[in-house]
């Protein structure tokens, strides 16, 4: 399967994001309405596929400026604007928008920080992938997982949620692969692009569903 089969997702059009496969360097986006609608039909579409139940995960790109959008904290994606996300500077400071930025933007930040590959970051509290975080058990390296990430999903250590901790153990655990749990909480997955990070949510919620019901049936 491509890595590119939801064309809705990411940047539309002059699909600026992402990594350029000939050079393998980050191509990051400005900040835009369609960007902010693609982050907007990204959670709607998770959240139809029940990979993002009520309004609890968030989202954020790197933009090409070195600052990022974020979804905003507590709000309904359902009726979620291109205007209710948040600008964030890479020292964490809010530069604009009318609601606070997801407790989670320290995480990102860090994982931002310690990947320069990451384009785009998306937090779920998908019902399969928290179930084995709250087991605090990893997901192998099926052969399915593959093709979106380098390794097994690791557990991180527990930190409260929107603490330093937890953004510490989050990078710690997740290291060079693309998707980890957080004990007691959730999945963090990323990508180069929008469109990369949703696909590897989607694959791990499938991949724990299919682990946690081997684990029943053995
Ligand atoms: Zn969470």
């Amino acid at each position: 399967m491509s890595t590119r089969t939801h064309p809705a997702a990411g940047v539309p059009n002059n699909a600026q994001a992402g990594a350029d496969r000939s050079s393998g360097r980050l191509v990051l986006p400005a900040d835009s309405t369609e960007l902010r609608e693609s982050i907007i039909r990204t959670a709607r579409r998770l959240q139809e596929q029940r990979v993002l139940p009520g309004a609890l995960g968030n989202f954020s790109v790197r933009l090409a400026d070195g600052r990022f959008l974020v979804t905003p904290t507590s709000r309904d994606y359902r009726t979620m604007e291109p205007g209710d996300l948040a600008i964030v500077s890479a020292d964490g400071s809010v530069v604009h928008g009318p609601f606070p930025p997801s407790i989670e933007i320290g995480m990102h930040r860090a994982i931002y920080a310690a990947r320069p590959d990451v384009g785009a970051v998306i937090h779920t509290h998908a019902p399969y992938a928290s179930t084995l975080a709250a087991l605090g058990r990893p997901l192998p390296f099926l052969d399915e997982l593959t093709r979106f990430s380098p390794g097994p999903v690791r557990v991180a250590a527990y930190g409260p949620a929107g603490s330093d901790e937890l953004a510490r153990n989050a990078v710690a655990a997740l290291g060079g692969t693309n998707a980890v749990f957080l004990a007691m909480h959730g999945l963090i997955a990323v990508g180069p692009d929008l469109s990369a990070a949703e696909q590897v949510a989607e694959v791990i919620e499938h991949l724990a569903g299919v682990y946690l019901r081997a684990l029943q049936s053995a």
